[in-house]
């Protein structure tokens, strides 16, 4: 293919579509089909997506089971726009949802659909704990993502993003998240004695906000222990606990919710991204039956819960998360990719990456701060598609479909293995003692 033909392929975007444009800067084939891990573009070119779709492809593209649901629906002239009246589709999605998420898990949450974006997710569960406990400002972490409208975007750590509001922000006090100042300091302690101590210049919280593995900020993990902590803190101060599960949740770190394994009962959780099925945009606040403080209408919005994501949403739902066995195939293929990229020759060392997440939200850190976006080039020139996280983007990072087959964790570890070889060349020592 020559220059001329790729660059004319592109045209159209360069042209009009606006300079906001990112993801298709570092990748950028032009797509028409996709299956399972793959995607191809218009020229039939294959490429493995550990993308993800930034947590949206937890199933994989076009699962056929969700796939057919929707075709069906479509075809039986099923309603697919109706604000937020009760439609036949909403009902069996609540349904489900209740029985084979919430109740096994004994959480008694409301639900509120909001906006169908993640941002809006977080604006309303904020608005939630500001009108329930008659304070303003909320905790937000080092490092946290929530997205870009301007009550999620204070809530947010990167520099970059915010600068891009052009305005400043209240409401958020920001603490260090686990880990920010390395293993030996304990910031839920820190947050504890700024939070106990009237002089410390830090209100009364709202609300408690975080990621238990921050998606774009780093791959950073909360420890359970943390986690712990951090809810006791939330409960003394008589702020609400909020987890934004937008990233890490829909079974992502190898549970549904991404804080299971910790015990702790969050207050509110956001969730987004993957509970539309097959990426269908939709978005969901669970609240404690307490804090539903909304007067009808309060937190409107014209995309509030869509039907053919609930379609999608309870075919996903009934396939994946009625019985256990999508949670054990996490579990089999997290050891598979964590032993694959354990065995890298630039696994550790002083110049090598450090691995970080857990399940299938994954991220390879490097010291050097340029490794992660030339591996992530390199990656692509073979048919891998793996993005950037992290501060200075510094983290390669790996989201590969819940439902991946063993032979394509394979096929990914075998190219991102090429991929980081072509920019770190292997020392002969390093490969004979491997
Ligand atoms: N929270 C988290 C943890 C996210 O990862 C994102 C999106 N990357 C958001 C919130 C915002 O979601 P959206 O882009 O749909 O507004």
């Amino acid at each position: 293919m020559s220059r001329h033909v790729t660059a004319s392929r592109t045209a159209v975007f360069d042209r009009l579509e606006s300079e906001v444009r990112v993801y298709c800067r570092e990748f950028p084939a032009v797509f028409a089909r996709a299956q399972g891990a793959q995607l191809f573009d218009e020229e039939g070119r294959r490429f493995l997506d550990l993308l993800g779709g930034a947590g949206v492809m937890n199933y994989g593209h076009n699962p056929p089971g969700v796939v057919a649901a929707v075709s069906a629906y479509l075809a039986d002239g099923g309603i697919v726009h109706a604000l937020d009246l009760h439609t036949v589709a909403k009902r069996r999605f609540l349904e489900a949802f209740e029985r084979c998420i919430l109740a096994p898990r004994q959480l008694y949450y409301k639900i509120q659909f909001t906006g169908p974006t993640g941002a809006n997710a977080i604006e309303a569960a904020l608005k939630i704990a500001r009108r329930t406990t008659g304070r303003t400002s909320a905790i937000a972490f080092t490092n946290g993502y929530h997205g870009v409208s301007l009550g999620a975007l204070a809530a947010t750590g990167s520099s970059a993003k915010r600068r891009a509001a052009g305005i400043g922000f209240a409401g958020i006090d920001r603490m260090p998240f686990d880990g920010y100042f390395g293993a030996g300091t304990d910031t839920a302690a820190y947050l504890a004695q700024m939070l106990a101590d009237p002089g410390s210049g830090i209100d009364p919280p709202a609300a408690i906000l975080l990621e238990v593995v921050q998606g774009e900020g780093g791959i950073n993990t909360a420890s359970d222990q943390w986690l712990r902590s951090i809810a006791d803190i939330a409960r003394a101060h008589g702020a609400l606990l909020i987890i934004d599960d937008i990233q890490a949740g829909c079974g992502r770190t190898g549970t549904f919710f991404s804080f299971e394994r910790s015990g702790i009962r969050p207050d509110i959780v956001c969730l987004s991204k993957a509970i539309g099925g097959m990426g269908l945009p939709m978005s969901l606040v669970l609240m404690a039956p307490e804090h539903d403080c909304w007067r009808p209408g309060e937190h409107n919005g014209t995309f509030r819960g869509h039907n053919l994501a609930f379609v999608a949403a309870t075919a996903a739902i009934d396939l994946y998360w009625s019985d256990d066995r999508l949670e054990r195939q996490i579990a089999a293929r997290s050891i598979q990719l964590d032993d694959r990229l354990r065995a890298m020759p630039n696994h550790g060392g002083p110049d090598g990456f450090v691995l970080r997440g857990r399940g299938m939200i994954r991220g390879l850190a490097w010291r050097d701060q340029g490794i992660a976006a030339q591996v992530s080039a390199a990656a692509y020139a073979l048919g891998l598609i793996v993005e950037t996280c992290g501060p200075k983007g510094e983290v390669l990072k790996l989201l590969p479909p819940l439902t991946i087959t063993a032979a394509e964790i394979d096929e990914a570890a075998d190219l991102l293995g090429e991929a980081i070889a072509a920019v770190i060349p292997v020392h002969i020592d390093t490969l004979q003692t491997a």
